[in-house]
């Protein structure tokens, strides 16, 4: 279903002219409101009767992450913290946290874009929603929550951990849609076949599954172990939270951006220049109808394209390609740009793998090496070790190497790099419960001071 059709299926003159009326309001509203905007305004000599309407975006300075941590923690609130309902922060793993601040107004755009997300993932009003997204500070948990109610739909706030009991709550509920991180959904999977329970015994029909980059390899397990449909939902705490776009499960190819309140743009990721639809580069986004926190041009870092064009669930809000990564993730590895998740997608397809992989890069002299430990799948170590068992070492041997060449020789072929790929057996490396795991370990010093 489609939550709000006359927006999400709007012609896009029309919805165009929305965004410009939008824009002006929203820009005169910053300068008027919030003196260090103003400031970098006036720096770059725009007034807010430059800007008649989207064709004027570029004109306008970007935001950047740094611009919430010096201001920390309310300096580009519009609004004093009196006239908030809700403040959430995301934990900085250096220096201060990012602060962001909602007001009766953003907490329902915020319930309306989750729902939006979640019934073009399949969810109806009276459907049980499992919310195994953490609930605090972090955005994911409770906007979610709201996105839920806002649809009508019966909320079960599970957030993380205690995975055993998620899966008896699931099971026992009937519970038809699930929340949660990419890597969260595989280690419910696991914790389903730990319990014996087959995938046509899992009551759930259709999962939202987003907060951290995740690949088409990584869906088809989801779907096939949890017996459901899995869409992407993508979303950041500075610009709303979960929410800012979602696939529908008619396609499940782009992203659907809620454009009436989040404006998208690909740049350049060194020139900053605005890049046409299909190009990759740099999200940046500007919020068009946030009261307490309106962002202007927020430069999000995440790698992607943008695609605009009739979509078969009948929306016509743009699309963008899933998050490749980064641009603080990308490692440049040889020369070679490199994101995780390419290289996850390249030995994805190689059978005898399971999805959890770690990078190693290291330098030896001025040679830049890259390791890829990766898991085998359980029924590939079953293989290998049933034929250890029957003195079959020589077969063994062969199955190991054989798995290693193909997943080597794919991330030659795709990412065009060379990689020595280390195979591990089942469930060696770190897990966290719900939350990312950490896939990159890069030990490279710096030879030159
Ligand atoms: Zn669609």
């Amino acid at each position: 279903m489609i939550f709000e059709p006359e927006i999400e299926m709007m012609e896009r003159n029309a919805l165009e002219e929305v965004q410009s009326a939008r824009l002006r309001e929203m820009v005169s509203r910053v300068y008027e409101s919030v003196p260090y905007m103003r400031d970098r305004l006036q720096g770059v000599g725009i007034e807010p009767s430059d800007i008649t309407g989207i064709a004027d975006l570029w004109k306008l300075p970007f935001t950047r992450k740094s611009d919430l941590r010096d201001t920390y923690p309310f300096g580009l609130f519009t609004k004093d913290k009196s006239n908030l309902l809700r403040i959430h922060a995301s934990s900085g793993t250096t220096g201060k946290p990012t602060v962001v601040g909602y007001t009766a107004g953003d907490l329902d755009i915020f319930g309306k874009v989750c729902a939006r997300a979640l019934a073009g993932g399949g969810a109806e009003p009276g459907m049980l929603l499992h919310n195994a997204y953490g609930y605090g500070l972090f955005t994911g948990g409770l906007g979610i929550h709201q996105g839920g109610e806002t649809l009508g739909m019966v909320v079960v706030p599970a957030s993380t951990g205690m995975t055993e009991r998620q899966v008896r709550l699931i099971m026992d509920f009937g519970t038809e849609v699930l929340c949660c991180t990419p890597s969260y959904a595989l280690t419910i999977a696991r914790e389903f076949a730990r319990q014996g329970i087959d995938s046509k015994d899992i009551p759930l029909k259709f999962a939202l599954v987003g907060a951290e980059p995740w690949t088409e390899t990584m869906r088809a397990e989801i779907d096939s172990r949890l017996g459901l449909r899995s869409v992407n939902i993508y979303g950041l705490s500075e610009i709303i939270g979960p929410g800012v776009s979602f696939e529908c499960t008619e396609e499940r190819h782009g992203s659907h951006i809620n454009e009436d309140h989040f404006l998208a743009e690909i740049v350049d990721p060194d020139s900053g220049t605005p890049l046409p639809d299909g190009e990759e580069g740099v999200l940046v986004i500007t919020t068009l109808t946030k009261e307490a926190l309106p962002l202007i041009r927020y430069w999000t870092g995440d790698v992607t394209s943008i695609e605009r064009g009739e979509c078969s669930c009948g929306r016509t809000l743009a699309k963008m390609a899933m998050v490749k990564g980064r641009t603080d993730d990308m490692l440049i590895v040889k020369g070679i740009n490199v994101y995780p998740s390419q290289i996850e997608a390249a030995i994805g397809g190689v059978r005898g793998l399971s999805p959890f992989y770690r990078l190693l890069v290291d330098r030896s002299g001025t040679l830049d090496q890259l390791d890829v430990e990766a898991e085998l799948s359980k029924e590939a170590f079953e293989e290998v070790a049933t034929e250890f068992l029957s003195d079959e070492a020589v077969e063994a041997d062969h199955l190991l190497r054989s798995i290693r060449d193909e997943a080597q020789r794919s991330i030659r072929d795709n990412i065009g790099i060379s990689a020595r790929v280390i195979l591990l057996e089942p469930d060696r490396l770190p897990r966290s419960e719900g939350g990312k795991s950490q896939r990159v370990v890069d030990t490279r010093k710096v030879l030159v001071s």
